[in-house]
């Protein structure tokens, strides 16, 4: 990943300095503001004490408060947790939201923590961490490993510590604590809009219209429920366990029920066939849309896509190394810092109802996200026509643009306060 950050950083140079940002920019991205590592105490049921690192990266701020999710997984390190907050720096400069990008990771098996052990570790990240975060500072939200149970446990640890309810500290609450319901769906009805807007950009407009799905939880399943009902044909569907598979489209809600009732995607009633979960890689259709994990599509498994265009919910689902040759086969990609930003747009929305008071209607707010998805991805296209650039690196000369604009700003400022 530390790689990864550096091939994330020379993409958005690149797209810079074909939008001819020049400005110090540069220089204020080479390194994160700042990443705090703690070590968490976890106490275990049975007594015994683990030590568990914990990081949080405030990659940039000149936009905003600092936004970004917490990750609980065993695997998560400190250049990963950097690149992700660099990432939503990116995010959230292209979707227009006054915030700049953070992360945190919490080197910890989720699934190995019974329901106390959970919720003691949570606790005292967020006292630990406390300092790092604030509502008009740094505002967590989910991320892999963690959901709304999580976010309102932070959410009271970190009042008791301050002394009062600040329930926007974070977002991705429950309703009932000032959440918003949009929220868990707001990442796959996103990407569907960005999927609507940029169908013909993306060569997926007309003909079979399949679409392979790699990952169903939270991003992956709405994506595919939403694409099914507006007559897409979803061909595969892939979980950890396994690829469900079939030609003519398997019935989404099919595979729904199997998820519900803790089975894996290929136990649905009326699934053709069942392959490897990598397999939904190379199934011939129209789209692929990875929405679980990072990494997945690689220079050398370019030659093996089964699809004429990516859109990505995960994030960085392609590996930078790999774009060259996805131009090379005209594979064009809906990148993630646009297709999976519903979920930090509706977070947006939590956060202004927590400071404001005022809720909003779940009407308004799939109001809002469909008309804010839509409109960014009309500029990412048109910058890409502007600047003869593929989609992603028009959204990051778009994010380019406003983060110097930003920096400038700041600077100039402050040498007028020291001179
Ligand atoms: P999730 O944990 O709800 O679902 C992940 C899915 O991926 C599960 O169905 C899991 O079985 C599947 N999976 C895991 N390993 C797999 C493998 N090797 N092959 C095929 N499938 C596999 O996670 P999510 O919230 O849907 O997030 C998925 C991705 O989208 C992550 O990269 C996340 O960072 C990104 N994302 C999510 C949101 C959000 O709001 N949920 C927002 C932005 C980005």
């Amino acid at each position: 990943m530390g790689r990864i950050l550096s091939k994330a950083r020379k993409r958005l140079f690149d797209a810079a300095e074909c939008a001819g940002v020049t400005s110090e920019l540069f220089e204020q991205l080479k390194y994160p503001r700042e990443t705090t590592a703690i070590s968490l105490p976890l106490r275990r049921d049975d007594g015994r004490l683990e030590m568990v690192k914990a990081w949080r990266c405030r990659f940039d701020d000149h936009l905003g408060p600092t936004k970004g999710g917490v990750r609980f997984h065993p695997d998560v390190t400190q250049e990963e947790v950097e690149a992700l907050a660099f990432w939503m720096t990116m995010k959230c400069a292209l979707m227009h939201l006054p915030f700049g990008g953070a992360k945190s990771g919490v080197a910890v098996d989720p699934h190995a923590l019974s329901p106390f052990e959970r919720e003691r570790l949570t606790r005292i990240f967020a006292v630990r961490f406390g300092h790092v975060f604030g509502p008009e500072r740094d505002v967590p939200a989910p991320d892999l490993g963690t959901g709304a149970t999580e976010m309102a446990w932070i959410v009271d640890a970190y009042g008791r510590e301050t002394g009062a309810h600040h329930p926007h500290v974070v977002t991705g609450k429950p309703p009932v604590l000032g959440g918003l319901a949009g929220r868990k769906d707001a990442t796959g009805d996103g990407a569907f809009h960005v999927l609507e807007t940029l169908a013909s950009r993306l060569g997926v407009a007309d003909g079979a219209r399949r679409i392979a799905v790699q990952g169903f939880g939270a991003g992956g399943r709405r994506f595919a429920e939403r694409a099914a009902a507006a007559g897409w044909r979803v061909v595969a569907v892939a979980d950890s366990r396994g690829t469900a598979f079939d030609g003519d489209g398997l019935d989404v809600a099919a595979l729904g029920r199997a998820k519900d009732a803790g089975c894996g995607v290929t136990d649905a009633d009326g699934v053709a066939e069942t392959l490897d979960p990598e397999a939904v890689l190379g199934v011939t259709c129209d789209l692929l849309v990875p929405a679980a994990l990072g990494g997945q599509v690689t220079e050398a498994g370019v030659r093996d896509l089964g699809c004429r265009a990516i859109l990505e919910i995960a994030n960085g689902p392609v590996d930078p190394a790999a774009d060259e040759s996805l131009r090379e086969r005209g594979i064009e990609v809906a990148p993630d810092v646009l297709a999976n930003a519903g979920g930090v747009f509706v977070s947006w929305l939590e956060w202004v109802q927590g400071r404001s008071g005022m809720p909003f209607e779940d009407e308004e707010v799939a109001r809002r996200l469909e008309r804010r998805m839509a409109e960014r991805a009309r500029a990412v296209e048109a910058t890409g026509r502007e600047l003869d650039l593929p989609l992603r690196g028009a959204a990051y000369a778009l994010a380019a643009r406003r983060l110097s604009k930003a920096v400038c700003d700041f600077g100039a400022a402050a040498y007028h306060r020291v001179g």
